[in-house]
């Protein structure tokens, strides 16, 4: 991985934000060929973000994760589920919630309701 010397700003409030402390997320872009511009947040927007989505009970679903709205669906309880083996994109569901078939890749075996996989 190579960093390369752009600024770069958070896409929330504007701010420059230093390399290393930036959140990155990309959303779904369904309807455009090329990859969609990932969104960046300052430390503050990430916080505030986090807070604001666990009050709210949800999370948005981007195509790549924010580390912001993997701390908030780790604070609400939910599960990271893919399609198939070979699906690229996960969503959020509560661990109950999970549709047939798709399979859990929740990465924190510490918790125990996303241990449900029935394999
Ligand atoms: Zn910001």
């Amino acid at each position: 991985m190579s960093w390369t010397p752009w600024q770069i700003r958070c896409d929330t409030c504007g701010r420059f934000v230093r390399w290393g402390e930036e959140d990155t997320s990309a959303p779904f872009d369904t309807a455009a060929l090329e990859p969609p511009d990932d969104e960046h947040y300052c430390p503050r927007c990430a916080r505030e973000l986090e807070e604001y989505y666990v009050e709210q009970g949800w999370v948005p679903n981007d195509w790549i994760k924010a580390g912001w709205q993997r701390r908030a669906a780790a604070r609400l309880g939910l599960v990271e589920a893919k399609m198939g083996p070979r699906t690229a994109w996960t969503s959020w569901f509560k661990p109950d919630k999970v549709p047939d078939g798709w399979i859990l890749v929740s990465k924190e075996p510490s918790h125990p309701e996303s241990e449900k996989a029935d394999d």
